[in-house]
């Protein structure tokens, strides 16, 4: 399996779209150079590690060439800790934008705005600054690599809307479908690279 799907207002068809090829090449690319950790980080868990795909120049240029294609009429790219701090400021390059690091909790200082969550693995805390940057009226792509049960990719969306902005898309390079995340995330178009 392993195909790129878009759903919501800014999504494609991909059977209808004539860049149909090229998506093909981009998830063949994420495919052969992604590697799969059984038991990481905790029994059952099957860890999907993107990392030899960010380290190869060819994985990287093609994963941030489609991810930027996902929404190019934007003013800013936010990008989820960790390996989405990577991707997005890839991405926000690509698109002339900058990039806003979507961070963990407990690491900024304040005033934060903060968001709570259910992970696939326990639970977790993302922020953003409320202070010291106006998100108020910007068009913000949101990044991520994986989306697995969406309650990041959901809680950083709520973040960056508590903030003022409008989420023009969100875009992963691989999604989880069995886990179903996209249920978390029936108001903001996703995009998936890779689907599993
Ligand atoms: P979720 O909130 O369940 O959609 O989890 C998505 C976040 O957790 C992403 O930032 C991923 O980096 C990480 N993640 C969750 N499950 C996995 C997995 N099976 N393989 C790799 N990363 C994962």
């Amino acid at each position: 399996m392993g195909s790129r799907v878009e759903h919501g207002p800014l999504g494609a068809d991909p059977m209808s779209d004539p860049d149909r090829g090229e998506r093909s090449d981009v998830a063949a690319v994420i495919e052969s150079l992604m590697r799969e950790v059984p038991d990481f980080p905790e029994p059952g868990i099957q860890f999907k590690d993107l990392t030899p795909v960010l380290a190869d120049a060819r994985g990287l240029a093609v994963v941030t060439d489609a991810l930027a294609a996902v929404a190019e009429d934007v003013d800013l790219v936010a990008g989820i800790d960790a390996r989405g701090f990577l991707l997005g400021a890839a991405v926000a390059t690509r698109l002339g934008t900058g990039v806003l690091a979507v961070r963990k909790g407990g690491k900024l200082p304040p005033p934060v705005h903060a968001e709570s969550y259910a992970l696939e693995y326990g639970t977790a805390t993302l922020e953003i600054p409320a202070d010291g940057m106006e998100l108020a009226g910007l068009r913000v792509l949101l990044i991520d690599d994986v989306l697995a049960t969406g309650g990041t990719l959901a809680a950083a969306v709520k973040l960056l809307r508590m903030g003022g902005a409008t989420v023009m898309g969100s875009a992963v390079v691989l999604e989880l479908a069995a886990l179903e995340g996209r249920a978390k995330l029936s108001d903001v178009a996703v995009t998936s690279l890779y689907v599993v």
